[in-house]
């Protein structure tokens, strides 16, 4: 309890799966947090109400990360809301799962731009908060995918290794302004974000060490921890909650 005590953080992603989880247990931790989301709104609202139960402020902001002026509207919005930006958790994303030969060029683009561009947006917002603090602390969703690859997940895998080496080049060109850049990349986790049947599903978990799926709960861990002080010399490092099915 308390280890984001004071903190204000924006969870890109929030209202749902991974980021709402991450939102909540920040929440719980001490911090003020803000959720940026595109299309499921309800999600939204009811997060906010939960974290305002736990004591501390909210604010659910409609924002596209692909968007540029809306990037910079809802890191303006959390700054003049909550204070100032702390922890940005990078989160937001999409699956469109497709053999090669179906993927159309608005698939591929839409891919880069939400998880890409995406980053590179709320990163470069966010830096621009936290530089003058000279503190602050960023943690890209990456993913396993961003490793191994999968087949009909061309375009996820290679945004998401982009992601990871934009993290790694961002840590080291943040770390001298006392910003922590470090990321998490999960394994298969039951959100609904990946249209599986039952079945793959299934099949999937029998064949991971730990023998089933991660939940949202199991990530928040590596989360909290890397917006803490307790990760102060963590730079540019990837922590894996998968189960065991990689061990890079
Ligand atoms: P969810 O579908 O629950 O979360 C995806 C989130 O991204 C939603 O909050 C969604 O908002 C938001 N989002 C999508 N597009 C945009 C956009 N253009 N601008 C702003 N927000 C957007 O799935 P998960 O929680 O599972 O996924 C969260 C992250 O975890 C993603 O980056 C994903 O790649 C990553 N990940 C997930 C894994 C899994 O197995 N689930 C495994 C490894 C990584 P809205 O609801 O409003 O549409």
């Amino acid at each position: 309890m308390n280890r984001l005590q004071g903190k204000v953080a924006l969870v890109t992603g929030g209202n749902t799966g991974i980021g709402r989880a991450v939102a909540l247990a920040y929440a719980v931790e001490g911090a003020d947090v803000a959720i940026a989301w595109v299309d499921r709104e309800p999600e939204a609202h009811s997060l906010v109400a939960e974290i305002g139960k736990l004591g501390r402020k909210a604010r659910a902001i409609r924002c596209d990360v692909t968007s540029e002026s809306e990037v910079v509207a809802c890191m303006n919005e959390v700054v003049a809301g909550l204070g100032r930006i702390d922890v940005l958790v990078s989160n937001a994303g999409i699956q469109r799962p497709r053999p090669i030969t179906e993927m159309t060029v608005g698939d591929w683009d839409r891919m880069m731009a939400v998880h890409l561009r995406g980053a590179f947006l709320t990163a470069r917002e966010a830096a621009r908060h936290m530089i003058p603090n000279k503190r602050g602390w960023m943690i890209f969703t990456c993913s396993q995918l961003g490793y191994i690859g999968r087949e009909r997940y061309t375009a996820y895998s290679a945004a998401k290794a982009g992601v990871i080496v934009f993290m790694r080049s961002l840590a080291k060109e943040l770390a001298p302004h006392g910003i922590l850049v470090n990321g998490v990349s999960p394994g298969l986790v039951d959100t609904g974000f990946d249209p599986l049947s039952a079945e793959v599903k299934q099949a999937h978990a029998a064949s991971l060490p730990m023998k089933r799926l991660g939940t949202p709960e199991d990530m928040v861990s590596g989360y909290v921890f890397l917006a803490s002080e307790e990760a102060r010399y963590y730079c540019g490092q990837l922590l894996h909650p998968n189960g065991g099915e990689i061990m890079p």
